[in-house]
C-alpha cells in the first residue's frame, strides 16, 4: 500500500510539452493535499485502484486535465459554470477545479458516501470553488435550476460515449460544450455518436487523440458542442439510457 507521505512527481516539463501548462506551488501543494486523502478515503471506501504517485499523476491529474487541450475556443479566464458527471472521488473535476479557479465545479455522483467524501475533503482542501451535487444524471437534467445551465460538462469513466451524452448535452447552455472522456475510440463510435449528437441537440466538433506521458496508454477526448436546446425527451427516465442506449 502506498503511504500517505508519498510525494507527487513534479513533471513539470511533461505539463508543459503536452498541455502547455504548469502547476504553480500551490497548485502543487494541492494536488499533494488531495492524493494524500484520496489515499485516506480509499481505506473506507473504494475510489480508486490507482494509488502509486506515479500512476496518480498520470492516470488521474494529467489524463483530467487533458480535457483542456480541446478548449481553446473558450475563455479558460472566463468563470465558466462546469460539471463533472459521475465525479466518484472527484475526477476529472476536482484537478480542473485546482487548475482553474476562476470556474464554478459542481461535481454531480449517485452515490451518497462518494458525496459525502468529497465534502469532506473540500473542507480539508479549502477547495472554494466546487460544490457536490447528489443525485442521477437523468434525474437533475430534468430540473429547471440545472437544465441548460453550464458552459461545460466533464464526463469519465460512466459508460458508454452514448449514454455520457444523453447525461451530459442536457445539462449544458446553447453553445456549450461536453467533453466526453474516452480510451480507444473507432472511426464507427464517431459514425455512431455523431448521430446521437444530433438527437440531443449537439455536434460533434472535435475529437483529440492523446497518449498518455508515462504508460503510453491510448486516449481521447470528445467534444461535443450544443447548438440547440435538447428535446425535452431527454435523458430518459433514470436506468433508461443505459439499459436502452440511443
Ligand atoms: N469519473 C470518475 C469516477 C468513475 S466511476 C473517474 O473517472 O475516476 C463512475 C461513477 O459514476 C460512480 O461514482 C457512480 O456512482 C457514478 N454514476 C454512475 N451513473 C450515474 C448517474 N446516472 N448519475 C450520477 N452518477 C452516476
Amino acid at each position: 500500500m502506498n503511504d500517505i507521505d508519498d510525494k507527487l512527481p513534479l513533471m513539470t516539463e511533461i505539463w508543459d510539452d503536452t498541455l502547455s501548462w504548469q502547476p504553480s506551488e500551490q497548485q502543487q501543494q494541492q494536488f499533494q493535499e488531495l492524493y494524500q486523502q484520496i489515499l485516506l478515503g480509499n481505506r473506507q471506501l473504494n475510489l480508486t485502484r490507482i494509488t502509486s504517485p506515479l500512476d496518480f499523476w498520470e492516470k488521474h491529474l494529467w489524463d483530467s486535465l487533458t480535457g483542456m487541450i480541446g478548449l481553446a475556443k473558450i475563455d479558460l479566464k472566463k468563470s465558466l459554470q462546469v460539471i463533472d458527471i459521475g465525479t466518484g472521488g472527484g475526477f476529472p473535476g476536482l484537478p480542473m477545479a485546482i487548475a482553474f479557479p476562476q470556474w464554478t465545479i459542481t461535481l454531480l455522483d449517485s452515490t451518497h458516501k462518494k458525496i459525502a467524501f468529497l465534502d469532506n475533503l473540500l473542507n480539508y482542501l479549502s477547495i472554494h470553488n466546487v460544490k457536490t451535487l447528489l443525485g442521477r444524471a437523468e434525474t437533475i437534467g430534468q430540473e429547471d435550476h440545472y437544465r441548460e445551465s453550464y458552459d461545460l460538462a466533464l464526463i469519465r469513466a460512466v459508460g458508454k460515449a452514448s449514454v455520457c451524452a444523453e447525461y451530459a448535452v442536457p445539462l449544458v447552455k446553447n453553445g456549450g460544450l461536453v467533453v466526453l472522456y474516452r480510451g480507444h475510440w473507432s472511426q464507427e463510435d464517431t459514425a455512431h455518436l455523431e448521430l446521437v449528437a444530433q438527437q440531443l441537440g449537439s455536434k460533434l466538433e472535435f475529437i483529440k487523440t492523446l497518449q498518455t506521458p508515462i504508460s503510453h496508454s491510448i486516449r481521447h477526448c470528445i467534444y461535443l458542442r450544443k447548438y440547440a436546446p435538447t428535446s425535452p425527451k431527454f435523458p430518459r427516465l433514470v436506468g433508461v439510457p443505459n439499459q436502452k442506449p440511443l
